[in-house]
């Protein structure tokens, strides 16, 4: 079937948009491209209609669990074969979806970029046919970006172990070829992925950063909250208020409601339940403002977001960019405001002395962790635990901002992972023995529903702990997912069932044993070379928030690579550019009626002493007269100046 086909048959549309054709038609040919598209430009279009056009499974990288569970749901809703590997889910889960990818079962396979180096999944793909690899967020590869992650590296070398299928048509020395995808990449970024991504020529296919109807504003104010209120009394509709700290996500939203403006706020450290509530109330209008960490916005598409404020300065002009654009993807006009102080500069410039702490420091703090495990020299290659990062604060007299700075240096040495937010789903096991259930009594109606689901979902449940979703229990049992909570619960309290509720306690992963902190190694490429290109990174922010003569359009577009060409006339830049020129143009023009109107009250002429008592600055005289005498208005005579009348 042509692409067109698909695209018609599969998602509705009648035409492609955009550079959707062009990668579409790269990436089917064979070709290693690099796509690059503006959050919202219909970016999975563009891999999933060449792979519904080939044979075999299309491999889908990405570190966005949300994202990747939204888009199977999608693409199982169309009839098409799509299936996700992430962390949480068991063995024997995981085992089985890739054996369907093996035997045909899968169409595209979505995998986190962790799961690329482990035995069982780098075993499977080798018996795999995989029509090519769709890498998102692709930036994510960079170490000049603004978000690099290790496990990224992992792609290139899977690259290498997957057999590609017999074609003719293309050269012997042929790899599966790779689709990468990202919404925003500085020059350099885009050099770098296609090179760590081991592209066999460069390809670039890219769709301009303009948002034409997304107008960038920088207030200047001291007090931001009040600014805030003033902002969201003006501009009308949804919006999402960006904040940098959890706590400061809540005491926002409760300033909003008390000035009447309904807001609600989100940060990763929430209940799941509680998150999913608060999106969806969000997401139907239900609640106007979004007030929320970075952590909100990923992945979800509403359409007619009109504001988007932030209270702090992100780290990166990219990050800026995308969080800002989730306003307006409905074309119509939408505000992208930053809030700046006179504090930020320095609060910046101390959020890279945080992320980067004295070697000393994080030696301390790997081994207070190894103390806090209780965890032996030269022990714990593969050990994994729950780590209780308040208790370890206290107990060590840590601070949380630097502590993360340290962790996340020895993680990107190697030392440790560190899983702030792990994606933990609940776990059951049946407590009696099968035979038993049948003489169970008085179960309510909801139990024996839920009962009942658990039975049909699952297989294991009497021997052994089963990783459990309530949603999809929530579904078959036609109950609310809070109902089956409840549900779970009271179950748990008769000793039916082992449950154990999903958890966000953060994990640490030792990949390798502790070793004596004195010879842990940081080289300069994850320590000195990150810092300075953070440093970098900053001071583009503290171009952008403290410039009063560009285009604030025009920076960012320049900073992602792109020129220009006319400034967009909308920014607060522009509009107080303009209103200075009419400014001008005003007084010039009030200028020459007040000396006309002087000279005609004098009866046609003024002596030059007069004139220059007139209320007009020196210039304005100036730049006055020459225009009168040039247009032949005006004459000098001796040490008086006249009119000319007018022919008429
Ligand atoms: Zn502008």
């Amino acid at each position: 079937m042509d692409y067109l086909s698909i695209l018609r048959q599969y998602f509705g549309f009648s035409a492609f948009r955009g550079i959707q054709k062009e990668i579409v038609e790269s990436i089917g040919s064979g070709h290693d491209t690099l796509g690059l598209m503006p959050t919202g430009g219909g970016k999975s279009i563009t891999f999933q209609v060449p792979a519904l056009a080939m044979e075999g499974v299309c491999l889908v990288i990405t570190p966005l669990i949300a994202l990747m569970k939204d888009q199977v749901q999608h693409l199982r809703d169309r009839g098409i074969l799509a299936s996700v590997i992430y962390s949480g889910m068991s063995h024997a889960e995981v085992l089985q979806v890739l054996d369907n990818a093996v035997y045909g079962g899968v169409k595209f396979l979505y995998v986190s970029p962790e799961r690329l180096s482990s035995p069982l999944f780098i075993a499977k793909v080798q018996q795999m046919r995989i029509c090519f690899i769709t890498v998102d967020e692709a930036h994510c590869i960079s170490q000049w970006g603004y978000d690099f992650r290790p496990s990224y590296l992992n792609i290139a070398e899977i690259r290498n172990i997957i057999e590609p299928q017999e074609n003719p048509s293309l050269p012997p020395k042929y790899t599966i070829p790779v689709l990468a995808l990202t919404a925003t990449a500085t020059p350099q970024v885009v050099d770098d992925i296609q090179e760590r991504l081991s592209f066999s020529e460069k390809r670039v296919v890219r769709m301009s950063f303009k948002r034409e109807n997304l107008i960038y504003v920088v207030r200047h104010t001291d007090n931001k909250e009040a600014e805030l209120v003033h902002i969201l009394n003006s501009v009308q509709g949804s919006a999402i208020v960006y904040t940098r700290s959890r706590q400061n996500t809540k005491d926002v939203a409760r300033i909003l409601s008390s000035n009447g403006i309904s807001a609600t706020f989100y940060h990763a450290g929430l209940d799941f339940a509680v998150k999913d509530q608060r999106q969806q109330d969000w997401q139907k209008d239900e609640v106007r403002v979004m007030v929320a960490t970075n952590a909100f916005g990923m992945g979800i598409d509403k359409p007619d977001v009109r504001i988007v404020v932030h209270m702090d300065c992100p780290d990166s002009l990219e990050a800026y960019f995308q969080e800002a654009g989730r306003g307006g993807r409905d074309g119509n006009r939408a505000y992208a405001v930053l809030l700046y102080s006179r504090s930020d500069r320095r609060n910046l410039l101390t959020h890279v002395q945080t992320a980067f702490p004295e070697k000393e420091y994080i030696r301390k703090v790997y081994d207070d962790l190894s103390y806090f495990f209780q965890l032996a020299l030269h022990d714990g290659e593969g050990a994994r635990y729950e780590f209780n990062i308040d208790r370890f604060c206290q107990v060590f007299k840590h601070f949380p901002t630097r502590l993360s700075g340290a962790l996340a240096v020895l993680q990107r040495a190697g030392y440790i992972e560190y899983d702030s937010d792990p994606e933990n789903h609940p776990r059951c096991q049946f407590l009696i023995p099968r035979d038993s259930l049948y003489q169970l009594h008085g179960l309510s109606e909801n139990e024996d529903s839920v009962m009942t689901a658990l039975l049909r979902i699952y297989c294991g449940l009497f021997s052994d702990l089963v990783y459990i979703e309530e949603a999809r229990i929530a579904d078959y049992s036609h109950l609310p997912v809070d109902v089956v909570r409840v549900v779970l619960k009271s179950l748990a309290g008769r000793r039916i069932i082992k449950y154990i509720p999903r958890r966000n306690v953060p994990i640490i992963y030792y990949p390798q044993q502790r070793i004596e902190s004195s010879h842990l190694v940081f080289p300069k490429a994850i320590y000195e070379e990150l810092q300075e290109r953070m440093v970098a990174r900053v001071n583009s922010v503290l171009e952008y928030a403290e410039s009063d003569d560009e285009c604030r359009s025009t920076i960012l577009l320049r900073y992602l690579g792109e020129n220009a060409e006319t400034d967009c006339g909308y920014c607060d830049v522009c509009v107080e550019r303009r209103r200075s020129e009419n400014t001008v143009s005003q007084s010039h023009e009030d200028a020459v009626q007040v000396i006309v109107d002087a000279i005609n009250d004098a009866g046609g002429s003024l002596p030059i002493a007069q004139i220059h008592s007139l209320p007009l600055t020196k210039h304005q005289l100036d730049v006055a007269l020459e225009q009168l005498r040039s247009e032949g208005r005006l004459v000098i005579k001796g040490s008086k100046v006249a009119l000319v009348p007018s022919n008429p």
